[in-house]
């Protein structure tokens, strides 16, 4: 079965065999151009509406959704087909929208300290489901008066772990729904052969490496993955990825509390941005809560003195914003409908 956001302009073709091309581009340009229904599509005959909408299904179906930061914080839980679940995090700022979609229901990374890793791999996302995250988080925004401008590829799994369809959907996106790639960014965990082969892909959508731990000792232990990729084969991975694209890299980097935020990391940290032919951005996070985790995040004012001792060290750094812990859709938080249970303590120290 083809889903809505699947289907290419050939199978639109094929699907409402007999339509004129110039239909085709209409019941297109309704879907990606106008984020429209096909019952909204009123340029188009009656009887083709409902056949566009019963060769077409949705391929998300809400089960509830959850506000927070007084409305700019949006969370969708969606079920999907096969029972599984996946969450999409929409965020207004005053300078943008951006959206973060889940590419995978769960995740095989097992990164200790994240939610989504806490709860297993379950599936792949097709590439359809992923692009109907960002269409139908992207209608809200419109209802809002609000344009979706970035996407991030940061919810639930890992992108370099189901590259094709992650592939595909960065097309759609940029293609269809017209989202440059620089407003386009792809989160890894540091899988090398993914980030070589997005390096010979035709977009030069940004790289974002969830680096956590600047030595091999350290982040062995924080991101399992870097047993088989480790610290020296990611950096040279990057350095191409950079030298090639001409993009901006970041790495990210969740701050937990005596174990990655005292001096030596922040030193260690700076050694190995300055390695780089092209100095990365480092975003740091705070640790979100997550049940199966029992380490604590850094203290906000930590963050900041972190913050500083990197900039003092000639790294570009900021503290990202948290958007969301109240509602379990902050960076690491996502489980969909995963029991997370968070006492009002951890939800008072997340903020
Ligand atoms: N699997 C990809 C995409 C997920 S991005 C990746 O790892 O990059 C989600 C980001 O949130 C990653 O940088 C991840 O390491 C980070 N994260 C996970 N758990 C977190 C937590 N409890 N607090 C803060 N950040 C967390």
């Amino acid at each position: 079965m083809t889903t809505r956001y699947q289907a290419s302009r050939d199978d639109l073709w094929q699907l409402l065999d007999g339509e004129p091309r110039y239909r085709i581009d209409q019941v297109w340009n309704g879907l990606y151009k106008e984020l429209a229904t096909p019952e909204s599509m009123t340029n188009l005959p009656k009887a083709l509406r409902s056949r566009v909408d019963e060769a077409l299904p949705l391929a998300l179906t809400p089960v509830t959704e959850a506000e927070s930061d007084r409305g700019k914080t949006v969370k969708f839980l969606w079920g999907l087909y096969g029972g599984s679940r996946i969450e999409t995090v929409l965020m207004l700022y005053a300078d943008r929208a951006t959206v973060c979609v889940s590419t995978q229901a769960g995740c095989a990374m097992a990164c200790g300290f994240c939610a989504t890793g806490q709860a297993g791999f379950t599936r792949h996302l097709a590439s359809g489901e992923i692009v109907e995250q960002v269409v139908r988080a992207a209608q809200r925004a419109k209802s809002l008066g609000r344009r979706v401008s970035n996407v991030v590829y940061m919810g639930m799994g890992e992108p370099l772990a189901n590259e094709e369809p992650v592939w595909d959907s960065l097309v759609r996106l940029h293609d269809g729904v017209g989202i440059s790639a620089r407003h386009l960014t792809v989160s890894t965990v540091g899988i090398v052969p993914g980030i070589k082969r997005l390096t010979d892909r035709p977009l030069p959508v940004n790289l974002a490496v969830s680096l956590h731990a600047a030595n091999d000792e350290l982040r062995d232990e924080l991101v399992p993955i870097n047993k088989r990729y480790p610290i020296a084969m990611l950096m040279e991975a990057c350095d191409e990825y950079l030298e090639i694209k001409g993009r901006r890299l970041s790495f990210e980097w969740a701050l937990i509390s005596g174990v990655n935020d005292r001096d030596r990391d922040a030193s260690e940290l700076a050694r190995l941005c300055h390695s780089l032919t092209m100095a990365p951005h480092v975003n740091l996070i705070p640790l979100n809560p997550t049940p199966g985790y029992e380490v604590r995040g850094s203290s906000k004012m930590h963050v900041h003195e972190f913050r500083d001792r990197l900039e003092a060290l000639g790294v570009n750094a900021t503290v990202r914003q948290n958007r969301g812990t109240d509602i379990a859709a902050a960076c690491g938080q996502l489980a969909a409908g995963q029991p997370v249970k968070m006492s009002t303590r951890d939800q008072r120290d997340s903020k």
